[in-house]
């Protein structure tokens, strides 16, 4: 196996069941999915441009930072800046994944941040799900204001007109942020169509929880 083979299928699993559950293309390639190279500055990342279901395992592109390629023949996704931009900033994060999630998006073209709704999702995403404002794929001006937010510590976040992008300490945390996001972006629009009031957590609970993340996280 090669040095990078590992990292790779995780990247290649993860990219093929979200796919499979209806958060990346099946028949198009909408979204991209990376993990950081162990102790390297150094990432793997799905392709530009190819389905899922059609890649094999090199593939996977590895690329450095500054997206010059390490191994594998294809380019990297367009949206490797922004994954870098995460990496750089945030180095409690070590996968990133980048999805047109149908309720997440939703709430993206709604331009509505979610609030602190659930214990959980406070845990495990944080206070508040916030809006990365709109800018062309794959441009510096995407990168900057994603990088903006992600000051707040959370691990998720709606991109504007786009869809959503979800992080976590490793793949499979990313990976249950990612289906969390859903969950509560599909709940939260489900409240809304009703016209009711929206019951916030207390802000109480959102300080305990914020207290439990910065034990867990840090
Ligand atoms: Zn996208």
């Amino acid at each position: 196996m090669g040095d990078y083979d590992r990292i790779r299928r995780e990247v290649l699993d993860s990219s093929r069941w979200l796919a499979e559950h209806g958060y990346l293309g099946q028949l198009s390639s909408g979204g991209n999915i990376s993990t950081r190279v162990p102790g390297e500055k150094s990432i793997a990342i799905t392709p530009s441009g190819r389905t899922y279901f059609s890649l094999d395992l090199n593939d996977i592109c590895i690329i450095d930072f500054d997206q010059n390629p390490i191994e594998g023949s294809l380019a990297p996704s367009i949206e490797a800046g922004m994954h870098i931009g995460v990496y750089r900033n945030r180095p409690d994060v070590n996968a990133v994944i980048h999805t047109h999630q149908p309720f997440a998006s939703t709430l993206s073209i709604i331009n509505k941040p979610i609030p602190a709704l659930f214990d959980e999702i406070t845990v495990e995403i944080g206070h508040e799900v916030d809006i990365v404002p709109y800018a062309f794929s794959g441009s510096r001006e995407l990168i900057d204001n994603l990088t903006g937010k992600l000051g707040n510590d959370c691990h998720c976040y709606l991109i504007q007109n786009h869809g959503a992008i979800s992080l976590g300490a490793d793949m499979p945390r990313a990976m249950r942020n990612s289906e969390l996001l859903e969950s509560v972006a599909r709940i939260y629009y489900q409240a809304l169509a009703t016209g009711a009031d929206i019951q916030k957590l207390p802000a109480s609970a959102i300080d305990y929880f914020a207290d439990r993340r910065k034990l867990r996280f840090k």
